[in-house]
């Protein structure tokens, strides 16, 4: 790609099916920053901001953060200068208005690629459980990690086939070790984006 190209990503899938992990090898790979409203949140929790304690109960309990909210810190971070020439999002948009507003957002220049991470409900919930423990993260309790599932699969699942329909959708099984899931990601998104070619070939040999 050329300075002036730009890839317009998205990353959706269950929680706990990897999407950070691979957000960040995604942004690094296409040149553009992963934007990720999880952290966002986290951070703004962290750092004891006006945002963070807005925020702060309602994420622990696995809900999602009202749309008006969060369309309002993605269209902020989408307006600063890093990323003009493209973005990865990571979290975003999680709801049929979230999409509408990001559609508001972008003005006429459509996405170019969703990857879809693939997912088995009980497998994330497991990996969920032991990350929870293994961080101790002691809000994490297997009836908000499952809550947070049933949500997904019911404000987000439906963002998938609206995607579809758009035919910018990739599909990867996200069963596997970090470095299969990413080549997974990389072929497919390539062969969407039409890059068989140079930065495919580029990002391949390491350059
Ligand atoms: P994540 O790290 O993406 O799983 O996000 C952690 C939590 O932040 C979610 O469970 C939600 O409570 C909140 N959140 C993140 N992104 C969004 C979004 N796009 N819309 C509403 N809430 C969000």
């Amino acid at each position: 790609m050329t300075e002036t190209d730009s890839a317009r990503l998205l990353i959706i899938g269950p929680p706990g099916a990897g999407k950070g992990t691979q957000a960040s090898r995604i942004a690094e790979r296409y040149d553009v920053p992963a934007i990720s409203t999880g952290d966002i949140f986290r951070a703004n929790i962290k750092g004891g901001t006006e945002l963070g304690k807005q925020v702060q109960q309602i994420i622990e309990s696995g809900e999602l953060v009202p749309d008006s909210l969060t369309n309002e810190i993605v269209a902020d971070r989408l307006a600063q200068e890093d990323a003009a020439r493209g973005f990865l999002l990571d979290g975003y948009p999680r709801t049929v208005d979230q999409v509408h507003a990001l559609d508001g957002m972008l003005d006429g220049r459509s996405l170019d690629a969703v990857i879809l991470l693939e997912a088995d409900t009980d497998a994330v919930v497991a990996r969920l459980m032991k990350r929870a423990e293994l961080e101790g993260r002691a809000d994490d309790t297997e009836e908000v990690i499952r809550h947070r599932q049933e949500v997904y699969a019911e404000q987000t699942a439906p963002l998938v086939e609206l995607f579809s329909k758009r035919g910018i959708l990739v599909s990867v099984d996200g069963l596997g070790t970090v470095e299969e899931v990413a080549d997974r990601i990389s072929d497919g998104l390539d062969a969407k984006l039409g890059l068989g070619t140079e930065v495919g070939a580029n990002a391949k040999a390491g350059r």
